[in-house]
């Protein structure tokens, strides 16, 4: 049997797969690195279609910059950022009124104490249920009019269910906000995310458009079968999204251990879209970084940000997650820029006009994906992202922000579970 070709093969060339390769190479491995799309950046998608315009249909911030490895990278790269104002956000009825600043107030006090409810009836519980579930034994008897349900059902859907991209009655009651976060600010690049992991390319063997279809593992080695070649290495480094693994297209010879089959099942891989809308002229109030509509349904079109803030362009960007992203996604192009522009002509007048050009993202039915990033079901535990990182064999070592325990869904929790794989790799903990 011939020896394998490489020391190690990383497959996956996001964040993740670009931070083992950059640490395996400055420790002089033979490597490999195989991409299965034409583009490097896996969920930092930076796209430059329309004409001068920079947009991220992907990840946007570094959340948090206090510590964040990400913040080293920009400073290395000198890569401009730029500071998103939660606070600086205007609110709309489902008639397209401007909250007073007091009813801005009471929405976010009644929020935040029925959220404070929900934490106290988590404390001392025993079985796992869902949050929806939660909320609606805490308002059990409650008489809401119709908009107090709407502007709860807006503050759950923004501030909880697009930072987890699932439904409320999706998410884990008892971890749905497990994980730990870096304080400061969280920041964006006009000029494009990439822009951190492009200058990781350096120096690195990488073949596009190399989908691996199969992995098998053992005393040979590690083979690594593409729908193009095969590939031989002593190691490999897989950073498949959880999306990817949930769909079975990487076959695994032999089979993945039984308890890392159970976390890729019970884990969640959730659903976050954007669309950006670039206009002839900002329409819109200029002081705002954000602006949020309260839907007569829940989840529709709610969050806005403001590109015209961090830039020249009259560009907009809507986000859906959950349930009601994923319909979206069953909806053609002129279909969704249609269903924005209704809520955008409600919130700021008739005569608002066509966009020149848009940018829709489509994350679950990207087979390179499979979702948006990863959450906690009800009956899951933070345990499921430490199997799913667990080395198999001393041969697999898995990365990828679903991996991450501490920062799942982020991109500094991807990068950091890259260069713990490395580590691994190496027989370093
Ligand atoms: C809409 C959206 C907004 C987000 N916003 C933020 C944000 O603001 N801040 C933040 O920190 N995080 C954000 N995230 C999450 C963040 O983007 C991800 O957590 C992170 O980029 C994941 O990196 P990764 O390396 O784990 O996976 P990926 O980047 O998905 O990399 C995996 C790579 O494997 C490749 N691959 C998949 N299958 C195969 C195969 N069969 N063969 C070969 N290659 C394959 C993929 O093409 C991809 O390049 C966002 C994500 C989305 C989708």
């Amino acid at each position: 049997m011939a020896a394998p070709e490489f020391d190690v093969i990383v497959v996956g060339a996001g964040a993740a797969g670009l931070a083992a390769a950059q640490a395996l190479r400055d420790a002089n491995a033979n490597l490999l690195l195989l991409e299965g799309r034409d583009r490097l950046g896996g969920r930092v998608w930076t796209n430059r279609n329309l004409p001068n315009l920079t947009l991220d249909l992907g990840a946007s911030w570094i959340h948090g910059t206090s510590g964040n490895p990400l913040m080293d990278l920009a400073r290395r790269f000198n890569v401009q950022t730029a500071r998103t104002d939660y606070e600086s956000l205007w609110r709309y009825d489902a008639g397209g009124n401007e909250l007073s600043d007091r009813a801005d107030e009471s929405l976010d006090n009644r929020f935040s104490e029925l959220m404070s409810a929900v934490r106290r009836q988590r404390d001392g519980m025993q079985d796992d249920i869902s949050l929806q579930t939660a909320l609606d034994q805490v308002l059990s008897g409650a008489q809401l009019s119709t908009e107090e349900q709407r502007e709860l059902d807006y503050a759950l859907n923004t501030e909880v269910e697009h930072e987890y991209a699932a439904d409320s009655s999706d998410l884990s009651l008892k971890f749905w906000d497990q994980g730990e976060a870096f304080n400061g600010s969280d920041v964006l690049f006009p000029n494009g995310y990439d822009q951190l992991f492009l200058p990781l390319t350096d120096r690195l063997d990488i073949r596009m458009n190399q989908v691996v279809q199969r992995v098998a593992y053992g005393s040979n080695g590690v083979t690594i079968t593409t729908n193009q070649a095969t590939f031989t290495a002593q190691k490999a480094v897989l950073t498949l999204p959880l999306g990817v693994l949930q769909r079975g297209s990487v076959a695994f010879d032999p089979p993945l251990p039984a308890a890392m089959q159970t976390a890729i099942r019970r884990m969640g891989m959730g659903l976050l879209n954007k669309l950006y809308l670039r206009f002839p002229t900002a329409f819109w109030p200029e002081e705002p970084h954000l602006f949020g509509y309260i839907a007569e349904r829940k989840g529709e079109w709610a969050e806005w940000l403001n590109l015209a803030k961090y830039g020249d362009a009259p560009v907009l960007l809507g986000f859906n997650a959950g349930s009601y992203g994923r319909r979206l996604e069953g909806l053609t192009d002129t279909q969704t820029v249609a269903a924005a522009m209704t809520v955008l002509r409600t919130m700021f007048g008739s005569s608002v006009p066509e966009p020149e050009g848009f940018l829709i993202s489509r994350w679950a039915a990207d087979p390179f994906a499979g979702g948006s990033y990863s959450y906690l079901r009800p009956g899951g535990s933070p345990d499921d992202y430490d199997t799913l990182a667990t080395p198999v064999n001393n041969q697999l070592f898995f990365a990828g922000e679903a991996t991450s325990r501490d920062y799942a869904a982020t991109v500094h929790g991807a990068l950091l579970s890259g260069q713990r794989a490395a580590r691994q790799v190496q027989g370093k903990n």
